[in-house]
């Protein structure tokens, strides 16, 4: 040891040359260079101690950052509208239209006259260009909170007779009869579990009758001795038919037919409609409200409403998603299964000389999120034995699998093409001792 050309000491990488690491620069963007100057700095200690080599200091400082906020995970689980994953991920246009909001913006100025105008109007006109059979649009934070808007406004001290077949939940215990009762709104439940007739709902019908709600079961399906009321038909019955479709379809999918959208539902007689903006549609997270122009207006003035608005960054994401329906969740439900093959056969191939025994496997990938329940996508997935799960998901870049049956599968329906790389890079961090 001592102090030769050899002594680590000696040695210590640079501050600026540390800081110069893309994944430091871009930390120090985020966290503040402060805060990323002190891990490099302990990095350094540690190199004087003698505890890491020199070459080992940039990644020890990496690891050691603080996390500025979500990981950047890589879906591979084969759920297109993982919840847990934050369900739709943004298309390129709708992050550029994010971006460009994070400043000052119009959202609730008219540039032409100076004035104060209706906030975030250019999303309200894309939707309404989309869904024409709506007369008018609101936009408020989650599905969720659609349907607590449409409950208070229109039903508070009322009753909202709904059909005990659609009393679902939707995950993580939140239940939508729990959320309409919250709002001070009566249940007026109606027919079975399997059956619920016209007739059900028109006897149940009267003065303290606020709306008929329709919810779509997006997560479950009955079969048997079934029957459901069509929108249609409920539309006879002179109240008011709000219809939540769950999963933000705006018109009807070929590749989805039990899936409503908003345009058929509409089109059958629903006074309003409510839907996720980040389920199919593949948009922020949002609740849409379409229909009606009198009911919507309601809405709108409500004081809840205001309590439930969402933000400059939601309205241009929103925008710019339903402008260019290109988004990554569409791309997801339409790949085309060959594609997806060659895809994980590159991979595989890619993967060096003893192929970390992968194999090539089909796969079976679902819509998630509360929609199309029973729908099956066929797909493609890598399958690694299953002890690769735990570090892949840790690693410097998360990759979540599925575990089937004692072995990992990563499938590419829902990991972006340009990413394959990151997947093989991942995989080959993983220390192949088997
Ligand atoms: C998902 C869903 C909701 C809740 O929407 P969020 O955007 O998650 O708040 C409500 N109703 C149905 C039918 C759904 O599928």
């Amino acid at each position: 040891m001592g102090d030769g050309p050899t002594d680590p000491r000696r040695q210590v990488p640079r501050t600026d040359t540390l800081l110069a690491d893309p994944r430091l620069a871009a930390a120090s963007a985020t966290l503040g260079r402060d805060r990323v100057k002190a891990v490099v700095a302990r990095a350094q200690e540690r190199v004087r101690r003698g505890e890491l080599r020199p070459d080992e200091a940039r990644d020890a400082a990496v690891a050691a950052l603080p996390a500025a906020g979500p990981r950047v995970v890589l879906n591979a689980t084969g759920v297109v509208l993982h919840t847990n994953l934050g369900r739709a991920p943004l298309s390129a246009a709708a992050v550029a239209a994010v971006v460009a909001a994070a400043g000052h913006t119009d959202v609730e100025l008219d540039l032409t006259t100076g004035r104060r105008a209706r906030r975030g109007r250019d999303a309200l006109d894309a939707l309404a260009a989309a869904v024409p059979d709506a007369d008018a649009a609101h936009v408020v934070n989650n599905g969720a909170a659609a349907l607590v808007l449409a409950a208070t406004a229109l039903a508070a001290g009322r009753e909202i007779v709904v059909s005990r077949g659609e009393l679902v939940e939707i995950g993580d215990g939140f239940r939508l009869p729990d959320l309409l009762e919250s709002t001070g709104a009566r249940l007026r439940e109606v027919g079975t579990t399997n059956r619920t007739t016209l007739a059900d709902y028109a006897a149940a019908l009267g003065p303290q009758t606020g709306f008929v709600l329709k919810v779509h079961p997006s997560n479950f399906r009955v079969t048997g001795f079934t029957s459901a009321t069509p929108v249609r038909q409920l539309a006879t019955l002179g109240v008011p038919v709000v219809a939540d479709i769950g999963s933000g379809l705006l018109t009807a999918d070929p590749l989805l037919p039990d899936e409503p959208d908003a345009a058929t539902t509409l089109r059958a007689g629903a006074a309003l409609v409510t839907a996720s903006g980040d389920k199919l549609l593949g948009g922020p997270q949002a609740g849409l409200l379409l229909g009606d122009v009198e009911l919507v207006e309601k809405l709108r003035r409500h004081p809840l409403a205001r309590a439930l608005r969402v933000d400059k960054l939601t309205l241009a994401a929103l925008a710019a998603t339903v402008h260019q329906p290109d988004t990554p969740t569409r791309a997801a439900l339409h790949a085309d299964p060959g594609a997806l093959r060659n895809r994980v056969e590159r991979l595989r191939d890619r993967l060096g000389a003893d192929g970390r025994k992968a194999e090539v496997v089909p796969a079976v990938a679902v819509v998630g999120g509360g929609g199309a329940p029973g729908v099956e996508l066929d797909s493609w997935a890598l399958s690694l034995p299953e002890r690769y799960a735990g570090p892949l998901r840790t690693g410097e870049q998360p990759v979540l699998g599925r575990v089937v049956r004692g072995r990992l599968l990563l499938d590419l329906r829902c990991v972006p093409a340009d990413a394959d790389e990151a997947v093989r890079a991942a995989v080959l961090r993983v220390p192949g001792d088997d």
